[in-house]
């Protein structure tokens, strides 16, 4: 698992490996057409390999047309390109998440994708185009579906070849012993996406999953894009944190690339998101230095366990991840 100038492969359990560093490529702020193309273009052509996205980012045709382009004109092979991609809340029932895989496949034009995720651990009402169903009164339609018969139906389409590995994302370490404790259970989930930054470190979930061979996924690993529509301004900012600023300092790089290194040292893969390209070239250059045992100690020093995605509106599903410590 050695580091090469600018990438590290991570074994999975399943016998696949995931690329430590990835884009993010969730832009709900400011979905601009053509904006993702133009991103996801450019992140090949610069070196990334790793795309994270979702059918949820709803510009999923757009990392398609991207990576097609850029097998077409010779930069990369399918096989170079590892692209993840997660199953709506809405899609959880076992009759439909087949149907949640393929709506992805035919928005990217590709034949398999590399990872899928359960996205949540909660089930909404079922619904193939509305994205958070309502009552009258504006309430989001729960469903109680047990994710336990989600995974079987997942099992089933890694083994029909429409995607390599099969992981989850925002469970909590309760939810993912039920998951290892299905009677019939034929493939672990190789990773679990969850938020993970320097204010919120995961140490415990960490732990735990290393314990059972799944991989932390951080997402949000610079703290989140601070979307005004739900980011609570009295919040801390993880790149404004003095430690990082002193640390960057002295290895002459930013608080990012700090935060960054931080993860990829405790062997978490990082999806940092960027669409600004002197930015998405800043985030790549964390496998040119190493952090000391003193300073990823000082790092862990700074955990606020503050979480920034909460997906408060659903606090009273019966499945709401974050109740519990980890
Ligand atoms: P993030 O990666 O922590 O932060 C993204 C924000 O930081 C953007 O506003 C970006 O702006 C800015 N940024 C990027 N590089 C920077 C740098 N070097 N210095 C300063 N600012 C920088 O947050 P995120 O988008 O929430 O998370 C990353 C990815 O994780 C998402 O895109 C998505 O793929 C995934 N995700 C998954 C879930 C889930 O439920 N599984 C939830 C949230 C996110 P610019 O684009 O302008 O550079």
């Amino acid at each position: 698992m050695g580091d090469s100038v600018d990438q590290r492969w991570v074994p999975l359990s399943d016998g696949n490996s995931i690329p430590i560093l990835g884009l993010g490529t969730c832009s709900l702020d400011k979905p601009i057409k053509g904006e993702t193309v133009k991103a996801v273009k450019a992140g090949i052509e610069i070196g990334y390999r790793h795309f994270d996205g979702a059918f949820m980012y709803g510009n999923e045709d757009e990392v398609g047309e991207a990576i097609r382009a850029k097998i077409a004109d010779g930069t990369v092979k399918r096989e170079d390109i590892f692209y993840t991609s997660k199953l709506w809340m809405t899609y959880l029932s076992p009759a439909l998440v087949r149907k949640g895989l393929e709506h992805t496949l035919k928005s990217l034009k590709l034949d398999y994708i590399d990872l899928y995720l359960i996205h949540w651990p909660m089930g909404l009402k079922p619904s193939e185009d509305v994205l958070f169903p309502e009552d009258a009164s504006g309430k989001i339609l729960q469903s109680d579906v047990d994710f336990c018969e989600t995974w079987a139906v997942m099992e089933s389409c890694k083994d029909a070849g429409l995607v390599r590995s099969i992981g989850v994302s925002n469970f909590n370490h309760k939810q993912l012993e039920m998951l290892l404790r299905m009677p019939k259970l034929k493939y672990k989930p190789v990773c679990n996406q969850v938020e993970c930054h320097p204010y919120l470190n995961q140490n415990k979930l960490l732990k735990y999953c290393k314990s059972n061979n799944i991989i932390l996924v951080a997402y949000s690993p610079l703290g989140s894009s601070q979307d005004p529509r739900w980011f609570d301004p009295n919040n801390p900012i993880v790149l404004n944190d003095p430690e990082l600023r002193k640390i960057g300092e002295k290895h002459n790089k930013t608080a990012a690339q700090i935060a960054l290194r931080y993860q990829i040292q405790r062997d978490i893969v990082v999806i940092p998101k960027s669409f600004n390209l002197g930015r998405m070239k800043q985030n790549k250059k964390i496998f040119d230095f190493q952090l000391s045992d003193e300073e990823v100690k000082a790092i862990d020093g700074i955990n606020k366990n503050c979480r920034y995605i909460t997906l408060k509106q659903l606090i009273d599903h019966p499945k709401y991840p974050f109740h519990d410590e980890y």
